[in-house]
């Protein structure tokens, strides 16, 4: 825009600043395109009347007045043309501009010619000022929205013609023209009043829509805040979770659903402890930067919390996409991140799964993708792992396991079996072994490893133990008196408070003796507090009980525990017997660990003898007790002490033995 123009623009749209003028200006033009047209139409036909009036009705082509009408019917086209709201800000300036331009122009040519017909016509000055006025008035009343423009007619137009009359006409002219210069002040005055109230509601309104503005954009970041992670500036979980229930797609179980995947920092932790906070945070944000660049072209990356990512491909991906991009989640952490001048090093691993026929909820989609990724970390670090179709059915299998726990079912089936362990030396059995035993109607067999781990995580070990102790309490109480009871305590039993106390109220409940009882605890029992294992069996050993560690030399074994422990037996881990024809290494290790059970002053029992090799072997290495399937199968209470009867007692069982057929 030329400077002219903008000094013309700047005085017609009085603002404070460059937005409320372009408020102002727009809301102008919206209110004048339908009126100036007709503005045109009030001044062309004043002009031909005026003309008519002076001239008569004979028109020249190429006289001034007919230019002057083809203009004003060029321009009144030309704002009919104009009719859309326009969103080019510049143009619809640089129009009303031209416009008022165009209207002064008229005004000071139509005044000019006004006054010089009144000169030249004095006898039809009443239908001149009439004219006029009426042009001046018409035009200013089809400007009303724009004051300032409004102000031309009457001023260039309007007043000239009225003064002149006033000061020129006859006596009796001069009332009416005094009369007319006070309604065009009036207007003039109204004009000015509008105009105040015009610029005071483009205030108003710029007000609002800078609040409407503000609140819009407070309320956008307090969006942006509720679903960013701060640290990372990825998504944060709670976008991540509606997102998923947004878009799920469950595909086949071929594949093509959404695909989730669930990664976790290796070595994290010691990065952070090691280099401290701002050296873990660095770690988080550049592996999220990392990953962001690799995959939220078409998947959400976010951040689930501590050094946990998660990437979600709504629209699912190709199989071979798939195993790359899980790849790519754990080599993007292998590469050093630089830090305060250090390589800080760490590495992920990430469990993946794809949204199918068993992904019935959003929470069992997180807890594929999460399962998936224990698996991989249980692998091994910087490895990840596909949740398939044997690991859903596991893990079923297990939830149905848990359900049967939880609500008391499985203790109604859950039964007891006893295996004999015989003296080797006397070849008579000395303990039963009790053996927990599951057929469940819906499951089929459920092994103890199994049940009795998902018990101790479940937190009802206790009851499941103490229900079970009083079930083999009631059959020994059938038993010989030279026939003691061997019960497994679980790991966690051990480290409960009054665990002891309660165990010793069940066999005092019964008839058994504390000394007919022995319980087996295993190395996992003593060594999550060894300190407090220590106390609770010497307490059930000073009530009488016999102590037997079990399966000893399967994990950390250590001979510490023999020297602090007060243990009556140790039961050697049936590994140790299943590998003993091996080698002659084997043998001697078996035979070392005889000795260190002996030094210990324990006795010492051989598990899962299953030949009469290896219980000839057992024997000759001195162990005092044997167990297994070959000297005595787990088997009910009644059947064991039937098949302990039909025994000789005075006759060792393996002497009996001749051919392959086991004992009993
Ligand atoms: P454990 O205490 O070492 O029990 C011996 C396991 O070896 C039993 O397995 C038994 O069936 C098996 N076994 C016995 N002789 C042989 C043999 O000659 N060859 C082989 N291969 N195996 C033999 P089971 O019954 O499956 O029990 C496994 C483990 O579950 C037990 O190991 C024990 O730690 C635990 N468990 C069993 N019942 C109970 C229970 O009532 N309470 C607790 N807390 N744990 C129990
Ligand atoms: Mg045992
Ligand atoms: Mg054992």
């Amino acid at each position: 825009m030329p400077r002219s123009m903008h000094w013309v623009s700047n005085l017609l749209f009085p603002a404070k600043s460059a937005r409320e003028q372009r408020e102002q200006i727009i809301g102008i033009f919206d209110s004048l395109r339908k009126q100036i047209p007709l503005l045109y139409g009030v001044a062309l036909i004043n002009l031909i009347g005026l003309h008519v009036a002076t001239h008569g009705s004979e028109l020249r082509w190429f006289s001034p007045i007919t230019v002057l009408s083809i203009l004003l019917i060029w321009r009144m086209l030309y704002w009919i043309a104009l009719q859309k709201p326009s969103e080019d800000f510049t143009r619809i300036r640089r129009e009303l501009v031209k416009m008022v331009v165009f209207t002064a122009i008229l005004c000071a040519g139509f005044s000019v010619w006004s006054q010089s017909l009144i000169t030249v016509y004095p006898e039809e000055t009443m239908t001149i000022l009439l004219y006029s006025v009426l042009a001046a008035l018409g035009a200013a009343y089809g400007l009303s929205s724009f004051p300032r423009a409004a102000l031309i007619p009457l001023l260039l137009l309007g007043l000239p013609v009225a003064v002149r009359l006033s000061w020129l006409g006859r006596a009796s002219d001069r009332g009416i023209a005094v009369s007319l210069i006070l309604v065009l002040l009036l207007f003039i005055w109204q004009l000015h009043v509008h105009n105040t109230a015009l610029l005071g509601l483009v205030r108003g309104q710029l007000a609002i829509t800078r609040e409407r503005n503000r609140a819009v954009k407070a309320e956008l970041e307090a969006i942006k805040r509720a679903e960013e992670d701060v640290l990372s500036g990825l998504a944060n979980r709670g976008k991540l979770v509606r997102e998923i229930e947004e878009n799920l797609v469950r595909g086949p179980a071929t594949g093509g659903g959404s695909v989730l995947a669930i990664c976790d920092l290796d070595g994290f932790k010691s990065a952070n402890d090691a280099f401290g906070h701002a050296a873990g945070d660095e770690i988080l944000r550049e592996y999220a930067r990392r990953l962001s660049k690799a995959f939220s072209d078409n998947a959400l990356v976010a951040r689930l919390g501590g050094d946990e990512f998660s990437i979600f491909w709504k629209d699912g991906l190709p199989r071979l996409k798939l195993e790359r991009a899980a790849s790519q989640i754990c080599e993007l952490a292998n590469q050093p991140i630089d830090w305060d001048g250090k390589e800080l090093l760490v590495g992920a691993s990430c469990g993946v799964t794809e949204a199918g026929p068993f992904t019935w909820s959003n929470q069992e989609f997180f807890r594929q993708a999460d399962a998936a990724l224990y698996k991989a970390k249980a692998s091994s670090r910087g490895r990840w792992y596909l949740y398939d179709q044997p690991q859903f059915q596991a893990d079923q299998r297990r939830a149905k396991i848990e359900k049967s726990i939880l609500s008391g079912e499985a203790l109604h089936e859950i039964d007891i079996h006893f295996q004999p362990i015989f003296d080797l030396e006397k070849g008579i059995p000395v303990f039963a072994e009790a053996l927990a035993r599951w057929n469940s109607t819906e499951l089929g067999v459920v092994l103890p490893d199994e049940f009795i781990r998902i018990s101790e995580k479940l937190g009802v070990i206790d009851q499941l133990n103490e229900h079970l102790l009083e079930k083999a309490l009631a059959s020994a109480e059938e038993w010989p008196e030279s026939l003691s009871l061997s019960f497994n305590l679980s790991a966690l039993q051990l480290s409960r408070p009054l665990a002891t106390e309660r165990l010793y109220k069940l066999v005092l409940g019964s008839t058994l003796p504390p000394q007919r009882v022995q319980f087996e605890v295993t190395e996992t029992a003593i060594l999550s507090d060894l300190d407090h294992a220590e106390q609770e069996l010497a307490k059930l050993s000073e009530l009488g009980f016999t102590i037997a560690l079990d399966d000893f030399g399967s994990g950390y074994a250590s001979v510490a525990y023999l020297r602090q422990l007060p243990f009556d037996t140790i039961k050697l881990d049936g590994t140790l017997i299943d590998n003993v024809f091996d080698s002659e290494r084997s043998r001697q290790i078996l035979l070392g660990l005889v000795d260190l059970c002996h030094a210990a002053g324990a006795r010492c029992v051989a598990e899962h003898i299953e030949t009469y090799e290896q219980l000839s072997l057992a024997q000759a290495m001195g162990c005092d007790y044997g167990q297994g399937f070959f000297l005595g199968k787990p088997t009910s209470s009644d059947r064991m002490l039937k098949m302990l009867n039909s025994i000789p007692g005075s006759t060792p069982a393996w002497l009996r033995y001749s051919g392959s057929k086991t004992i009993f």
